[in-house]
């Protein structure tokens, strides 16, 4: 490191930045517009380059470029960073606060070169912004990423190199690093130079990372999730029903299945037209869930038919649910909606060999059962009050 000097780092590190730069703009199509801040931390790296050009460019160029545009161009491309990763937490980035901060950063700058030159004082300040922003990307990315292998990569690149910076101010503060000009060839300012260089790094790859990560849970959401009213689909839905009668087997705690068809719906449709329709769909699911407890998945199955999976619920216990359910359903709250109602056939997977298909059938049947006695109401598969689970133990 002592081999180092400033002004190669500085070049290195405006190097990698261009080239996290350009690789973020290109990345920038692939992404779909609700994985957002791909383009802030894009611009943000490309101020940061431009800066790191100015401060190279110290002593060939008037003092303005390095002391005041330099140090604008690095604060305000750290800003951007952070306000990528504001936007892609799908929040709101303080633009007011940020562009006061820099307006202050240019003044301060601008007075400390020409009123009264200190190189020292231009980095406390500028690298007391820095901290701060670093500080703050840490802290949102680490409170909102909790369980996710890049959120708290990226989250911990920020406190690595927020106390790197941290550490900075308090050197120049006490005055155990002087550097005369970013040019200084001080063992603090060369520690500092490379550690930029590897947070550029870090950063790209930890964004990168957070936006694929995005993007799968994104595409798998779509693919287990009917578009319109948000319910599980129907295949991710047997593959939950599955999974459920699977983990019974072992806790001897079966679940049970409901099954729901709005009535009468194609007058709904022929009477109001298919928009209201589709919104007495979603109105249906959005007050469903509200009556289910918070472990009940729901589904839909096709159609104005939906299903929703128990989990440890008897047949008894499910009836209830239901009946719930449908007076909650009954009831008419919304003025722009017409009112309806639903029938809902329940089964229990009480029987030791209960099995997707067989739960599905007994449902549908129940489901029949409730049409054919009028609508509006619940009924349990009469042929399963007749089979007694056999517990697991036999
Ligand atoms: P029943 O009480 O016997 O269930 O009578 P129904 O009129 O509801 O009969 P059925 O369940 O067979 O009707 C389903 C209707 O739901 C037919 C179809 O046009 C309508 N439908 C299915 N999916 C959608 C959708 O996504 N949006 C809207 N608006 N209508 C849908
Ligand atoms: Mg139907
Ligand atoms: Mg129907």
């Amino acid at each position: 490191m002592a081999e180092l000097d400033p002004r190669s780092l500085i070049f290195v590190s405006g190097l990698l930045g261009l080239m996290c730069s350009a690789i973020l703009f290109m990345l920038r199509g692939s992404f779909p517009l609700s994985i957002g801040g791909l383009r802030n931390w894009a611009w943000g790296l490309l101020c940061m380059v431009i800066a790191s050009g100015m401060y190279g460019l110290t002593g060939s160029v008037p003092s303005f470029f390095p002391n005041v545009g330099g140090n604008v161009l690095l604060v305000g491309g750290i800003m951007l960073v952070y306000a990528g990763f504001v936007r892609f937490l799908k929040r709101r980035p303080r633009v007011r606060l940020l562009a006061v901060t820099l307006a202050a950063v240019f003044a301060f700058c601008a007075w400390f070169t020409y009123v009264r030159p200190s190189y020292p004082l231009r980095a406390l300040l500028v690298t007391s912004v820095d901290t701060c922003l670093f500080l703050a990307c840490a802290a949102l990315i680490l409170k909102t990423s909790a369980g996710s292998f890049s959120g708290r990569f990226t989250g911990l690149v920020f406190v690595a190199i927020g106390t790197i910076s941290a550490a900075r101010v308090a050197m120049l503060l006490l005055q155990l690093d002087t550097p005369d000009s970013v040019m200084g060839p001080t063992p603090g300012q060369k520690f500092y130079l490379v550690a930029i260089a590897f947070a550029i790094l870090a950063i790209t790859l930890g964004a990168i990372m957070m936006a694929n990560e995005r993007l799968r849970a994104e595409l798998e959401f779509i693919a287990s999730h009917d578009q319109l009213t948000g319910a599980y689909a129907r295949g991710a839905f047997i593959e939950q029903l599955q999974t459920e009668l699977c983990r019974s087997e072992r806790s001897g705690r079966p679940p049970a299945l409901l099954m729901f068809d709005l009535d009468h719906f194609k007058t709904v449709n022929d009477r109001f037209g298919h928009a209201v329709g589709d919104k007495v769909i979603t109105d249906f699911v959005r007050r469903t869930r509200e009556l289910l407890r918070g472990h009940d998945m729901l589904g839909r199955y096709g159609g104005e038919e939906f299903v929703a999976l128990l989990p440890e619920t008897t047949r008894e216990e499910a009836c209830k649910v239901a009946e719930r359910i449908c007076h909650g359903i009954a009831v008419h709250v919304s003025m722009e909606l017409p009112r309806y109602t639903v029938s809902i056939g329940v089964a229990g997977a009480e029987a030791a060999d209960a099995t997707v298909d067989a739960l599905l059938f007994a449902a549908d049947r129940a489901l029949y059962a409730a049409k054919a006695d009028g609508r509006n109401c619940v009924r349990g598969d009469p042929g399963q009050a007749a089979t007694p689970r056999e517990t697991a133990s036999g």
